[in-house]
């Protein structure tokens, strides 16, 4: 599923009430640093020359008549959400975009919440850190405890390494949230499964390490590129979420 519009929404959201979403990638395509087996965006298709990011100014603009709209309709957001056909930071003009948004945001829309999801590739770049501590939260992805899991999962599609991820992801302690996907799979001759008591006790390692201020946990629910993928009971999730709680971080369930 693709987003056909730089803003869209807004949708009614488990994780943050009623979401505005903002799309910098391109609308006709998917644009993103990692393969995730579980993406709603689907797989990546066969790159078709440069990638047409969405403008700077048309963002702003086009966040602003959303909003005025949005008033006289007497709705009010909860959130703004950087989300969409890929990984927004992946946007060269991110941080300068989030500066527009949260100045949007305070003149027509004070209180709702700039949230930006990210897998956290680019998060060590120093215009992405700019961008995401503007934010008033950021929520970076970390779905495995160990480097195998990792690549099989996220498919990174550039030079990085797993502990390239956490350290990253390290230097934001107490500062971001993280969010994990828990399934089950097979894929290229390996089967799948971050919820194994193994697989959960590096995870957990990762995060004591991390500090993250809040972990969130959630499972696929709708059918993925691969098909194979299936998602884990709510059961599952929650005893996970215990033993994160145990280690003194707080966590919850979607
Ligand atoms: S990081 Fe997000 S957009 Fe990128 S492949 Fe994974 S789920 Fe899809």
């Amino acid at each position: 599923m693709l987003f056909n519009e730089v803003i869209f929404g807004p949708v009614k959201s488990r994780r943050f009430g009623v979401s505005l979403g903002i799309n910098l990638l391109p609308v006709d395509n998917k644009l993103c640093n990692f393969e995730c087996i579980y993406c709603e965006c689907g797989w990546t298709e066969e790159k078709r020359g440069k990638a047409e990011f969405a403008d700077r100014l048309v963002i702003a603009a086009a966040l602003r008549a959303r909003l005025i709209q949005m008033k006289q309709e007497g709705v009010k957001p909860d959130a703004i959400t950087f989300a969409g056909n890929g990984e927004p930071t992946m946007h060269p003009e991110f941080a300068g975009i989030v500066e527009d948004v949260a100045k949007v945001r305070d003149e027509l829309s004070p209180g709702t919440q700039i949230v930006v999801l990210s897998n956290a590739m680019l998060a060590d770049r120093e215009q992405v850190r700019r961008g995401l501590m503007k934010a008033d939260r950021r929520i970076l992805k970390l779905d495995a405890g160990d480097a195998q899991t990792f690549r099989l999962i996220n498919g990174p599609q550039s030079e990085t390494t797993y502990q390239k991820i956490t350290n990253t992801l390290e230097s934001y302690a107490g500062k971001a949230e993280v969010q994990t996907m828990f399934l089950t799979a097979k894929h290229d001759g390996h089967v799948i499964d971050n919820t194994t008591a193994a697989s959960v006790s590096l995870w957990i390692q990762e995060l004591k390490r991390i500090k993250p201020l809040l972990v969130q946990l959630y499972s696929v629910d709708r059918e993925a590129p691969l098909h194979s993928v299936k998602p884990v009971s709510k059961e599952i999730l929650e005893r996970i979420a215990e033993q994160v709680r145990r280690e003194g971080i707080r966590a919850e369930v979607f």
